[in-house]
């Protein structure tokens, strides 16, 4: 069901191993992708709400008149909604409430002198434009996860996507609409995919287009995102789902199967790759896998993904090797299951989130760590991080310098000016101290 990669030194004869390319990506990505998603920008960006409703047939298979969500349909979604789910989703916003609150990030003054002051100033985004996926499964979680940071952050403007459920007379999943109402979300938008990234980078019909793009989906929206990144922001390509588990001997093969599987439960393109020393642990890994894919509910999806060419159990020669090996595959999730799993973990660099030891799996970060599910994928967490409140704020720069301050670093201003052959430069300053 999946397959092996040998990278230890015996296997490679010796022979110098590129690490970044020794675990591929899903074959089907980014710029695969492109070629179908570029076509729905231009349709979404030429014929707004027109192109967005001929979307909605083809690939969600629903006849749309409308867009717009009635607020009418959040409220009673919310009065209908289950009360475990309502504890579950309450316990899960008290949590990133509460670490969305720490990490924020006060300005800071920085004193140069008398009357020279640089202060770092930290402002919420103005308007932004969350994505919740909804093709495959329901991602409920990924409205809290959105919305709580920008809420914390400050964000004025917020408006919310996701795909029209034919099953639901064409309105998002009930509960991602009980979620919006539990958070105060009033502008929601029942459109999926590239075209819902779309009607948020350069607005259509009643939604005005945004300044930041976030949230996770499916290659297409994180193609989509990839796509429009300049006309807006966004916070990173956060596409179809990846775990690699660190493991020594002590890891239990039980836990290790279950978590491969839970995120190859995900996409046919999710990414479970088992990163080990131990060929006792990924024999009886790959044994336990099958009678536990067997007993899920989604085994086409899972057997997909984890016989997929991006699924892998990796066999290395110890866990230094290891850690190289995930550093250079940047996983989107990180499980360590190791001796000093918290020393092993405080020497990864690249990694979108890290789980430590056996009791945090990447299911609990899904839904009620306190941590972000909103994760860069496809290697780009050794670029971009993951989403937070951070995400949701930008800095300026503001500068306060008086008479003396200026005059006192003058001579400086006007040498460099020079330097650069910018004379002009240096007389704005030269002019304010003549006569
Ligand atoms: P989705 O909402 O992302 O995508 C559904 C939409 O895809 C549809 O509405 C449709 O418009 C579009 N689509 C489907 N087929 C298409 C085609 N052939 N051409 C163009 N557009 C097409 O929902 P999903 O499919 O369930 O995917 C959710 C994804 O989100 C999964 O891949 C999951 O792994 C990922 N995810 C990622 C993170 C992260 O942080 N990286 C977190 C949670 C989920």
């Amino acid at each position: 069901m999946i397959r092996r990669i040998d990278l230890r030194r015996s296997a490679a004869g010796g022979a110098p191993l590129d690490y970044r390319t020794a675990v591929p990506r899903a074959e089907f990505d980014v710029e695969a992708a492109t070629h179908a998603v570029q076509p729905i920008l231009d349709a979404v960006r030429t014929r707004g709400t027109d192109a967005i409703l001929e979307f909605a047939q083809k690939f969600d298979g629903v006849d749309l008149t409308d867009i717009r969500v009635p607020v009418a349909a959040m409220t009673e979604a919310l009065a209908a909604l289950d009360p475990a789910i309502r504890a579950g989703l309450d316990e899960s916003i008290a949590r990133l409430r509460t670490t969305s609150k720490n990490e924020l990030e006060a300005d800071s003054v920085t004193d140069l002198g008398p009357g020279a002051r640089v202060t770092h100033r930290m402002v919420p985004v103005g308007r932004v434009g969350l994505y919740v996926p909804g093709g495959l499964a329901p991602l409920v979680s990924s409205v809290l996860m959105n919305v709580v940071p920008a809420q914390i952050a400050g964000v004025k403007s917020l408006a919310l996507a996701s795909p029209p459920q034919k099953e639901f007379g064409g309105l998002p999943h009930p509960t991602i609409l009980a979620a919006c109402a539990l958070l105060g979300v009033e502008e929601v938008y029942a459109v999926g995919g590239a075209q819902a990234i779309a009607m948020f980078a350069y607005g259509a019909g009643p939604c005005e287009r945004v300044n930041l793009i976030t949230g996770p989906g499916n290659i297409y929206v994180a193609t989509a995102k990839r796509l429009v990144k300049g006309t807006v922001g966004i916070d990173a390509e956060a596409g179809p789902t990846e775990i690699a588990i660190l493991a020594d001997d002590t890891a239990d093969a039980a836990f290790v199967a279950a978590d491969l599987i839970s995120q190859a439960e995900h996409d046919p393109l999710a990414a479970s790759v088992l990163v080990t020393d131990s060929l006792r642990l990924a024999d009886e890994v790959e044994a336990a896998l099958e009678p536990q894919v067997a007993a899920t509910k989604h085994v086409d999806r899972i057997r997909t993904s984890l016989g997929g060419q991006q699924s892998a159990i990796v066999l290395v020669d110890d866990i230094e090797q290891g850690l190289a090996v995930v550093d250079a595959y940047a996983a989107e999730h990180l499980e360590i299951h190791t001796v000093d799993a918290e020393a092993i973990a405080a020497r990864v660099n690249n990694a979108g989130a890290i789980f430590v030891g056996p009791y945090a799996p990447v299911s609990l970060g899904d839904y009620c760590a306190g941590s972000n599910h909103v994760l860069p994928t496809a290697g780009c967490a050794c670029h971009s991080s993951g989403l937070s409140v951070r995400s949701f704020t930008k800095s300026m720069h503001v500068i306060s310098y008086d008479r003396g301050a200026l005059e006192a670093v003058k001579d400086h201003v006007v040498t460099l000016a020079n330097a650069e052959d910018l004379p002009g430069h240096g007389a704005a300053v030269s002019v304010r101290f003549e006569g």
